[in-house]
């Protein structure tokens, strides 16, 4: 028997390794070595320096970056990257940063820069409803830009790039929150990086960003020490009470990366296989289960379909829920039904997921 936890196909905050939830559990009585509860101790003391370094350290390990990225651990959300990048690196310029607007996160992203300065849509998927991503050769990048922006995984809609975009001589930008230490990829063309932990890689409450050296250096010094950039990598994310449980819960995850999985591309591989079957029973049901994205640009991490109709979507959604699924309504934002398969869940939970369509289509 499989413990409702582990058909958890939520969206976000998304379900997390099994594993790791047992030892969060113990750490909320005791820490092991420390012997207090991970819900009292202090963000001063050396353990927890000690847990921010050793994190900092693994993500660079699991993502094969130099010791030239800094590795922030924040609060705010992705929501407020999407200020506070424009902020750092738009404000009071004359050239329009490129944004690509792929989807309803990207397209989050939009009003927040505006406000701090130009902004150019390189691209956008509107006109096509969102179901696919440019192609290679369909954008034109700026040599201007003071940086080019763009979503790895768009979340709702069901849409993953396979390729790094952009130019080499203008800084790039990522919100990969939804795919964050999913796969591997070539993370140094990136300048900068940034991923909340609640859908891939830990619970709500903290945002790994990472900044290589050379934009930081970019980055203005006067804005206030939280939105700024300088004054949160100095700190090592101590500038001021950092969520001490959530960065714990970012660490032991990562531990379980490194240690039970072996690294990116073993999660990878875990990954492919999940959303290959999952795909698969899509494209084997007749047109009974129809997939929203188009098949170049589907995301390993958010399966996005419809039936036929909202009442038979209705009466899936019911029924998945009887069966013991949860999470599988669609974004509020465009309906239909949606398994998230990050990181956390487990090979055998799809397995149960597409039986279970199955029958159900029989029926
Ligand atoms: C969920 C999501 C967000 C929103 O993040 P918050 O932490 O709620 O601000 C931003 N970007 C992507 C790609 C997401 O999936």
């Amino acid at each position: 028997m499989l413990h409702p936890n582990q058909l958890n196909f939520s969206g976000g905050p998304g379900a997390l390794p099994q594993a790791v939830l047992q030892q969060v559990q113990e750490s909320i009585r005791a820490v092991p070595g420390v012997g207090l509860s991970i819900l009292g101790i202090s963000h001063r003391s050396d353990w927890f320096a000690a847990v921010v370094a050793e994190l900092e350290d693994n993500i660079r390990r699991l993502m094969a970056l130099p010791a030239s990225y800094h590795v922030l651990f924040l609060q705010g959300g992705a929501t407020q990257q999407f200020s506070m990048l424009p902020m750092n690196l738009l404000a009071g310029g004359r050239e329009a940063a490129d944004y690509l607007h792929t989807g309803y996160w990207s397209g989050k992203t939009l009003p927040a820069a505006r406000r701090e300065g130009p902004v150019r849509v390189a691209w956008s998927g509107e006109a096509d409803g969102f179901r696919r991503l440019p192609q290679e050769g369909e954008v034109q990048f700026a040599a201007e830009a003071p940086y080019l922006h763009y979503v790895s995984n768009e979340t709702v809609e069901g849409l993953q790039f396979r390729r790094v975009l952009g130019r080499d001589d203008v800084p790039r930008v990522c919100d990969m929150s939804s795919d964050f230490l999913s796969a591997p990829g070539d993370y140094e063309r990136f300048a900068m990086i940034y991923a909340h932990a609640q859908k891939n890689i830990g619970p709500a409450g903290v945002t790994v960003v990472l900044v290589k050296d050379e934009l930081l250096k970019r980055m203005p010094e006067d804005l206030p020490g939280f939105l700024n950039y300088h004054t949160q990598a100095e700190a090592h994310s101590i500038y001021n009470t950092p969520p001490v449980f959530a960065i714990y819960v970012v660490l032991l995850v990562t531990r379980w990366l490194l240690q039970d999985i072996g690294g990116l591309s073993a999660m990878d591989a875990i990954n492919t296989r999940k959303a290959s079957l999952l795909y698969g029973a899509l494209d084997e049901s007749d047109g009974f289960y129809l997939g929203r994205a188009a098949r170049d640009d589907r995301s390993k991490m958010n399966v996005v379909f419809n039936l036929r109709t909202p009442q038979l979507e209705a009466r899936f959604l019911e029924a998945a829920r009887q069966s013991g699924f949860s999470g599988l309504e669609g974004h509020r934002s465009i309906g239909g039904l949606r398994a998230s398969i990050y990181n956390g869940l487990e090979l055998s939970a799809v397995e149960r997921l597409v039986e279970f369509m199955e029958r159900f289509r029989r029926a």
